[in-house]
């Protein structure tokens, strides 16, 4: 079934009609580029992608492109800024893809595209080329037909997105006056359920400890020394069933002191989607979804903080029985945070707590593993209500809004070192298999999308400055 939407004025269609040959073979060869950051035989993979990107941007039009060196794989900008008095927005996007195993379970090889139907095949076609080219092929034809953009537009494309975009908080602390804006556009993002079109305006964010109880220094005889010592294991096994309440609250004392409370607002959106929990808990395997008490399985996901041990190990786990009492028990622990939760305030809240239940006869040691923060830009904000025109303008439809349970840590980075508001939109189909065998991107979806930036950006360019 192909995505219908709204044409744009004859002009502007007639070109995207003329060029369309071109821009799908384009958009193959940037999926041919196998950009993998994660593997550094990729490097000049990576390199070219880039390259590949430049080149592009600079035959739609763009100006001041460049490829920039970050000290990893490069980042790509360039900008167009001759709206005189018009607001200026940075789109951000990444031309790396996830590694392609297990490559025997492709229906093709992920790095030679092919259409099928409406599907464009490949590694990357979807997660986050689909994205990038869309927006590149609508700045194109806004320019060839209008010679103009309504608003300026600067761009930056990321190339370690999937491998932890390491080298892009410092980089982007160090060119906040060539970043100067007044939003960011984060298309990383993709459809709901059902194909939907959908706006993220929230993310959660992370702080990830492990936890080390010592007892001994050697494992001990549990004959000769049970009951006389504490066992790790147990004081583990009791100091994390202090974390987290039968009602699914996380009991550390100021927890929740930063969290911001979901608005009516959110609550109606969060309860607009279509979504079944007993349906979701038949699709995972689990014989019911439980969570926070007072909260909706979506609320808990994209709004609401939690608490999980992520790993715990400790003494003996060979075949048959050992009669010891380990020297030592540890575990691996994170929490999704939400805004306004600082992760560096709620690793020390996690740290002293541990600190003050952990029993007498072992030691404690709670050490951070790194965390992100959440951002939030909220749903009646100027800039998500624009997006949303403009996507109702193309779709027929408003969109819906959700909150990623997940990160995507550049969210909070552009949101806090930049300090500017980020609305997060994209094209992809909910079920494009991004990071799996056989990812694939909507070809509907992508002429659409085409079309919805041209009005996104028309209904931008209004904004109040
Ligand atoms: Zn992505």
């Amino acid at each position: 079934m192909t995505t219908s939407f709204a044409a744009l004025e004859p002009a502007v269609e007639a070109h995207l009609d003329a060029t369309r040959d071109a821009r799908l073979a384009s958009y193959l060869d940037f999926v041919r580029i196998p950009s993998i950051s994660a593997l550094p035989e990729h490097a000049e993979d990576c390199r070219r992608a880039a390259v590949w990107l430049a080149d592009t941007l600079r035959a739609a039009g763009i100006e001041h492109v460049e490829v920039v060196e970050s000290g990893g794989h490069p980042l790509v900008y360039g900008d167009w800024l001759h709206a005189e008095g018009a607001p200026t927005i940075l789109v951000y996007g990444h031309y790396d893809v996830q590694p392609v195993d297990p490559l025997d379970q492709w229906t093709s090889p992920p790095f030679e595209p092919v259409v099928v139907g409406e599907r464009l095949l490949g590694r990357g076609s979807s997660d986050d080329k689909s994205n990038i080219h869309i927006h590149v092929m609508a700045t194109a034809a806004m320019l060839a037909v209008r010679g103009g953009l309504p608003l300026n537009v600067k761009f930056l494309f990321e190339g370690e997105e999937e491998s932890t975009s390491i080298h892009l908080d410092p980089w982007l602390a160090a060119n906040r006056e060539r970043l100067a804006a007044d939003l960011v556009v984060i298309s990383d993002t993709g459809f709901f359920e059902g194909n939907i079109p959908a706006i993220t305006t929230g993310l959660r964010g992370m702080m990830y400890a492990q936890v080390d109880v010592q007892g001994s220094p050697v494992d001990l005889h549990s004959g000769g020394y049970g009951g006389v010592v504490e066992n790790p294991a147990n004081a583990l096994a009791r100091m994390i069933a202090a974390l987290k309440g039968p009602d699914g609250r996380v009991l550390i004392p100021g927890f929740y002191d930063d969290v911001v409370a979901l608005t009516d607002a959110d609550r109606s959106a969060f309860a607009a989607l279509p979504f079944d929990e007993a349906e979701h808990a038949r699709t995972i395997g689990v014989p019911t979804l439980v969570g926070e008490v007072g909260f909706t399985a979506l609320e808990r996901r994209g709004g609401r903080p939690t608490l999980d041990v992520n790993g715990i190990w400790g003494g003996f786990q060979g075949e048959g029985s050992k009669t010891i009492i380990p020297a030592t028990a540890h575990a691996k622990i994170s929490c999704r945070l939400v805004t306004a939760q600082d992760p560096d305030r709620i690793f020390e809240l996690f740290r002293d707590f541990l600190g003050s239940i952990s029993p007498p006869g072992v030691t404690t040691t709670v050490t951070s593993l790194g965390g992100g923060r959440p951002s939030l830009t909220p749903i009646d904000h100027p800039a998500t209500q624009a997006a949303a025109r403009g996507l109702a303008a193309t779709f027929g439809e408003p969109p819906v809004y959700i909150r990623e349970g997940g990160s995507i840590p550049v969210g909070a980075s552009f949101e806090t070192t930049l300090g500017l508001p980020v609305v997060l939109y994209g094209f992809p189909p909910p079920n494009d298999n991004a990071h799996a065998p056989d990812e694939w991107m909507d070809l509907g979806n992508y002429e659409a999308g085409i079309r919805a930036v041209v009005r996104i950006w028309e209904e931008l360019a209004d904004l109040p400055r």
